[in-house]
């Protein structure tokens, strides 16, 4: 049997989790549960999966849930705390980090030091703790299995060929809603379109950071900590159809791809089953008759591509920064605060303004989270002329 802690269980990557989790039958049994603030949806998990434990970040929405929960043998805490005791539950075999930006940091440090096996959805976490997490030599790559699309299919690609094989990879993006757009119709684009993905049904955050190409930026950082790649062996290529999840060169020139319809449902359940692959209902992809294509991604139109390879080749604490400051400023995109356009602005001027610790700690990087918070909302406050 194999018990499993969702964290993050009430987004897009937990329901589909527990969706898998449910169909792969009773070998697979939930032991621990997180949100932030869903306490109705929480309830009904809770009833359905009877976990050990759960928690919510949101005290006011935890208290409502221990009234609604009482007849069940379920440990509930709330605040942050909460996900930690689920990120480190003694009797969970597998924890799946599938919470929203830096929400998933501090639990996957934790998960790490206690030894516990990941599999990791939450890909801030790695953007803003990679560096830290290999110096401090918690960086183990066999304990931590890749739930994103484009990670799980490099995987699949590797099998067992060790990083020193590989040429280079290209990641596949599907280039948002908005490839082929120009400047100007960049400028025009509204929360409403942007939240619209031709090909991935996601929550609204990564949805966002798709539309800008972050997306892709966040996922070449994540990439180079679990694959142990330099950054120059990281291929950004657009593959508008979402077929080809990704694909790994050899030294030799043989290249490797995954392909598969675009459903989450596959990568989740290639991490809960892994090293077994288990028979699956999801939809197959028919190859006849199709052709598959690739671009180059425009950079000078989607600069958060540039951003995000430029906080990674600095290092230290500017990918928490570019985190950070991107967190905040799609947030104000989402509220209708500022422009499409400007959320690369915000997150380069923010960029701009730090100061960089080299060989940062754990505290280093949760502090430049916040600093690059404080910091996104003056510059947004700045933009939208509230301040002179
Ligand atoms: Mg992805």
């Amino acid at each position: 049997m194999k018990k499993i802690a969702v964290l993050g269980s009430t987004g897009s990557i937990g329901c589909q989790t527990l969706e898998v989790i449910d169909s792969l039958g009773p070998e697979y049994r939930v032991a621990a549960l997180t949100a932030g603030s869903n306490d109705s949806l929480l309830a009904e998990q809770i009833r359905h999966f009877q976990p050990e434990m759960a928690a919510l970040s949101d005290t006011t929405a935890a208290d409502r849930l221990r009234d609604n929960i009482k007849p069940y043998k379920c440990l509930l805490e709330s605040g942050p705390e909460g996900h930690l005791t689920a990120a480190t539950w003694p009797t969970a075999d597998l924890i799946v980090m599938a919470q929203v930006g830096f929400s998933g940091f501090e639990p996957l440090v934790a998960a790490l030091q206690h030894g516990k096996m990941i599999a990791l959805a939450n890909k801030e976490s790695l953007v803003i703790g990679g560096e830290i997490l290999m110096r401090q030599g918690l960086l183990d790559r066999e304990s931590i299995l890749p739930v994103d699309s484009e990670h799980s299919a490099i995987w699949q690609c590797l099998g067992a060929s060790t990083s020193g094989n590989i040429n280079r990879i290209y990641l596949t993006a599907s280039g948002g809603p908005f490839f082929g757009k120009t400047r100007e119709e960049l400028e025009k684009v509204t929360p409403a379109m942007a939240l619209k993905h031709p090909n991935w049904q996601m929550g609204n955050k990564i949805t966002i950071d798709s539309a800008t190409m972050m997306n892709k930026g966040l996922e070449v950082i994540e990439a180079r900590w679990l694959f142990d790649l330099s950054l120059d062996q990281i291929e950004v290529i657009i593959h508008r159809q979402s077929i080809i999840h990704s694909m790994v060169e050899y030294i030799d020139g043989s290249i490797l791809a995954q392909l598969g319809p675009p459903d989450m449902k596959l990568p989740i359940q290639y991490a809960l089953t892994y090293p077994e692959r288990r028979k699956s209902d999801f939809e197959r992809y028919d190859p006849f008759g199709r052709i598959l294509e690739f671009d180059r991604p425009d950079r000078d139109n989607f600069p958060c591509l540039e951003l995000a390879f430029s906080a990674a080749r600095t290092g230290g604490t500017m990918p928490a920064v570019l985190n950070g400051s991107n967190e905040a400023a799609v947030a104000a995109f989402i509220e209708g605060k500022i422009s499409f356009t400007a959320i690369p602005l915000v997150i380069e001027t923010v960029m701009r303004d730090h100061d960089v610790i080299i060989e940062p700690g754990v505290e280093d990087a949760v502090h430049a989270d916040s600093w690059s918070r404080v910091r996104a909302a003056e510059v947004i406050d700045e933009l939208t002329g509230r301040v002179s």
